[in-house]
């Protein structure tokens, strides 16, 4: 199928500290060389636990932050490279949902006009065309027609999300970046959040980015997952593989996190020592090796590299890991 969105090393660095007294300046390295492809109506699962950089990674996709190094490649054009009006162009094809949606969702607009502003914003069709998006979003999502003349604080954390999945529709985007949508949401309301967006990228063949804090919640919607730690990809697989066969030890760890239906297959849990250090000061070597079990003296001396692992040699299974490659 058809590659909708390509990123190739992307980095982003922030200045932290005085920029005039270069000593107490430091670099955080957010995100690290993160390369990855997504086909049409396929869905890559972004996982790690906050501060690993997901979120920057998602922004810095759709240019909302500048990105330090790297490329992003939609339809042939690297969206680094665009100026103003190749980003607005670009934007009505590339939309994201955010994890509060009343907090970007503007308390006085009603629902229809919240709808509205995007379809005036691209001056798509005519006002009786504009009416008609809207009316078919609101179905599309499952609200009735009656809620386009409310406001959002008149709506539960659940429907708030369909609007906020409404707006992004709207547009008829080929890529939604969905950041952690449901982790505010009661475990049943995700269940019906996460099957709209089984469906739209079914029925619509919709992309998306799709980042989460943990695996259980991608597990279902997600072609791909890329394991993020500190920055970087330490582990990148086909979803049912990485399930299957997961080769980082950090990903061992969020992995065991997830409870098994079936209690007579019994698994360990493997707890994670401490917190994520601090990006500011990352660890020599591996990374990950503060918190790693099987860390040795190489990890602390030599890099890991992410490459393609040896168990699986037939899929784009990639780990960076001493003890698997
Ligand atoms: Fe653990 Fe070493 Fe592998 Fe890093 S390289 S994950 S510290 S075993
Ligand atoms: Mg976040």
């Amino acid at each position: 199928d058809e590659v909708i969105l390509e990123v190739n090393h992307l980095t982003k660095n922030f200045i932290i500290g005085n920029s005039f007294l270069k000593r107490n300046r430091a670099v955080c390295k957010a995100v690290n060389n993160v390369s990855f492809k997504i086909r049409k109506g396929q869905t890559l699962g972004i996982v790690g636990e906050s501060g690993c950089g997901k979120s920057t990674l998602g922004r810095c996709i759709l240019r909302l932050i500048e990105p330090s190094e790297g490329e992003i490649i939609i339809d042939g054009k690297n969206i680094v490279e665009m100026n103003d009006a190749e980003l607005k162009a670009m934007r009505k094809d590339m939309q994201i949902i955010f994890q509060d949606p009343f907090a970007s969702l503007s308390p006085r607009m009603t629902i229809h006009d919240i709808l509205r502003e995007p379809l005036d914003t691209h001056k798509v069709g005519t006002v009786a065309e504009r009416e008609q998006k809207i009316a078919s979003v609101m179905k599309i999502v499952g609200l009735r027609p009656e809620a386009l003349n409310r406001y959002p604080h008149e709506f539960s954390g659940g429907q708030r999300q369909r609007i906020g999945i409404a707006r992004a529709l709207v547009l008829e985007p080929k890529l939604i970046i969905a950041d952690e949508p449901v982790s505010a949401l009661d475990v049943s309301v995700q269940a019906q959040v996460l099957n709209l967006i089984a469906d739209l990228q079914e029925t619509r063949g919709i992309s998306f980015v799709f980042i989460a804090h943990d695996l259980a919640v991608v597990q279902h919607i997600c072609d791909d997952v890329a394991v993020m730690y500190l920055g970087q990809v330490v582990e990148q697989a086909p979803a049912e593989e990485l399930y299957r066969n997961p080769q980082h030890p950090y990903t061992q760890s969020l992995l065991s996190a997830i409870p098994v239906p079936d209690p007579t297959h019994h698994s360990e849990t493997i707890i994670l020592e401490g917190d994520v250090p601090s990006p500011l000061n990352p660890p020599s070597g591996c990374t990950f090796r503060t918190r790693c079990r099987y860390a040795t003296e190489h990890c602390a001396q030599v890099k890991p590299q992410l490459q393609q692992t040896i168990t699986s040699p037939d899929q784009e299974h990639f780990v960076s890991c001493h003890l698997v490659s």
